[in-house]
């Protein structure tokens, strides 16, 4: 039996707007028992309420910068000004530092997004968490919003591919994961066509890759793809 308590632990932060120090909860490695993996890997633990994508955005309690460790680590004079202007000047000191729920994670997600936005970071930082902002909603059983925000989070993920900025984004990250993820989230929002185009390219990497794991899923969601554009395609027929 865990609890709040053993898994969580503070960690202390440095705004990277305001320098304000402050402490942010994260959860401790190891601490869960993981149940499942959704295909766009979204993790499920047997504690859902303690899942790490809770706690991935500090937001500065005195001006409310919000960001994770993939933020570049420096802001430009000129991105303090706009982050002076339209996130310190609105914001009412609230804190994120306890323990949150998804509704509040969502509100992190929010301001970490708004705060990516006028900072320019990469693209994939972007798309990472847009993608974590549709996985709160499926947690919550809301498939609109869930869908709005992994087709923003797809969008992020072929600029991410484009412009080969993956490799500073996320730990695991590879081209060939990418590629089967973009080919998943289009699957997701039924554009069967990108969905089949992405996983044919994923494909591809099939002898140069040690990652057979994601050859095999690209395998199985390339298939279903193919299935699901059939069957949609009859019911426009039939329609
Ligand atoms: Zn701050």
């Amino acid at each position: 039996m865990i609890n709040n308590i053993s898994a969580l632990f503070d960690k202390s932060c440095k705004c990277l707007h305001c320098q304000t120090p402050f402490s942010t909860k994260r959860v401790r490695g190891g601490s869960l028992t993981m149940l499942s993996r959704d295909t766009d890997f979204c993790t499920r633990f047997k504690e859902q309420s303690l899942n790490p994508i809770l706690y991935t955005v500090c937001v500065c309690p005195a001006c409310g910068f919000a960001f994770t460790e993939q933020f570049k680590s420096r802001l430009t004079a000129w991105e303090k000004q706009t982050v002076a202007e339209q996130i310190a000047a609105k914001w009412t000191p609230k804190n994120f530092g306890s323990v949150r729920k998804v509704p509040e994670a969502i509100v992190s997600y929010k301001l970490a997004i708004y705060a990516a936005e006028l900072t320019d970071q990469p693209h994939s930082v972007k798309a990472g968490l847009y993608l974590r902002l549709a996985w709160l909603y499926r947690f919550l059983g809301k498939p609109e919003q869930e869908l709005r925000f992994v087709n923003m989070a797809v969008g992020e993920y072929e600029l991410s591919y484009v412009h080969s900025d993956y490799v500073r984004g996320e730990k695991e990250m590879s081209e060939v994961r990418l590629l089967y993820l973009i080919g998943e989230l289009y699957r997701r929002l039924e554009k069967f066509d990108l969905a089949i185009k992405y996983f044919g390219k994923a494909l591809a990497f099939r002898n140069v890759t040690i990652e057979s794991g994601v050859i095999r899923m690209a395998h199985d969601q390339w298939q279903l793809a193919r299935e699901e554009y059939k069957a949609k395609q009859q019911t426009q027929k039939i329609g």
